[in-house]
């Protein structure tokens, strides 16, 4: 999967015709400062963290400001962050549009459907997660008919285009649609499209790549491998591990028992945050170097569920005793233990001697984790 950065999605955009912001890339505070002073990015401006994760203007790296000045302090605090664990070395300043209406605007695969899917929602920005469903048109577009006049209608309406903006508004549709087919994307998401006067601007840009057309867009392959950097260290070590928006950390072994894990997790209205496959190993100095990752995160919770066969359940004991030692104290999660299997018995007494929580039933464990990460019951996000 590639996952493009904001700045990557926007030329994208800017090439096939979609409007977005003046800006530029800053790679430190006084590059960021002298790209406002020669007004290259115009003012007021916006100067936002380059990270791959979302909800970045209510994590504080989005910031505003009016002077060159402002602009360089803005960027100096964003870049000393690190944005659910990613570190920010990019960030990107933009002329600051005023915003009129901020809408919701989608294409992407309908697997079940089998088809694309435009979503649309007239409450866009920061806070569409908490958008009721119902507020969210739907709208399938037949993957060889393409996008027809009406449906562009269907969205245009659904979203209260107001008529001056209609044309725009159906030409942007169209060159989404033309980004969503000819680039082989999953994903083409614009959260904020702002109406500012008489323009629509493009505020974000997702976009997402999909693995198996990447044989024909040999230009994906220069993009850097967008991996958060604590998956870089994870790939670099063989640990497949994974950065998702949620706060508790899964641990487990084998990919078929790591996504039953997040599910039954899902189920219970947990919100995976990070999930790591520790694979068949017997070395507990691996187990430990897992976990150290996994501390890095900085989830709210832990579950660590392990079906033992090549990996020992004793293996895994000790190299989590080890790494809880490793752990700083400032870092320290609440963790949750479930190892079945070859050695259970020893691995389970070795836990329990180190005062780390084991039970054996799943759901039991995985409703003892959402608690521990304090998410509320029931209800899945
Ligand atoms: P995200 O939170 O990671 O999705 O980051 P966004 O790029 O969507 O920015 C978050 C919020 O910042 C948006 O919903 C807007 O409210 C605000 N924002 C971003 N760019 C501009 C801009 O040019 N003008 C104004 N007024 N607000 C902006
Ligand atoms: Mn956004």
């Amino acid at each position: 999967m590639v996952k493009l950065a904001e700045w990557r999605g926007k030329e994208l955009f800017r090439k096939y015709g979609v409007a977005v912001p003046v800006g530029q890339l800053a790679r430190s505070a006084a590059e960021a400062e002298a790209a406002v002073r020669s007004g290259a990015v115009p003012r007021p401006c916006v100067i936002k963290a380059q990270v791959l994760a979302g909800g970045r203007g209510k994590g504080g790296a989005v910031r505003f400001a009016n002077t060159p000045e402002e602009a360089g302090a803005a960027a100096r605090a964003i870049l000393e962050l690190s944005f659910r664990g990613e570190k920010v070395r990019e960030v990107l300043l933009e002329e600051k549009l005023p915003i009129d209406r901020e809408l919701y605007l989608s294409i992407t695969l309908d697997r079940a459907a089998r088809t694309p899917l435009i979503m649309a929602s007239a409450t866009g920005g920061v806070e569409i997660e908490s958008a009721a469903e119902s507020t969210i048109l739907r709208v399938p577009v037949h993957p060889f008919a393409g996008l027809l006049p009406y449906e562009r209608r269907r969205v245009a309406e659904g979203l209260g285009i107001p008529t001056p903006l209609a044309k725009a508004f159906d030409a942007l549709l169209d060159r989404l649609w033309a980004i969503f087919v000819a680039e082989d994307a999953e994903l083409v998401e614009v959260n904020p499209l702002a109406l500012s006067g008489e323009r629509i601007v493009a505020l974000d840009a997702k976009v997402i790549i999909e693995d198996d057309a990447l044989f024909r867009h040999p230009e994906y392959a220069e993009v850097p491998d967008e991996l958060t950097p604590l998956e870089e260290i994870a790939r670099e070590k063989g640990i497949a591990f994974v950065q998702l928006d949620g706060n508790i950390g899964v641990i487990a072994n084998g990919a078929g028992l790591t996504m039953a894990t997040l599910d039954v997790l899902a189920e219970v209205g947990g919100r995976p945050g990070i999930f790591l496959d520790l694979g068949g190993t017997d070395d507990p100095a691996k187990v430990t170097q897992a976990f150290l990752l996994m501390a890095q995160a900085k989830p709210r919770a832990v579950f660590l569920n392990i079906f033992g066969g090549v990996t020992r359940c004793d293996t895994v004991a000790r190299g989590l005793i080890e790494a809880m030692k490793q752990v700083p104290p400032e870092t320290r999660f609440p963790l949750v233990a479930r190892i079945r299997g070859h050695n259970e018995a020893e691995g389970v007494a070795l836990l329990r001697e180190a005062g780390i929580t084991s039970l054996s039933d799943l759901r039991e464990s995985v409703r003892a984790v959402v608690d521990a990460a304090g998410n509320p019951p029931g209800g899945s996000a």
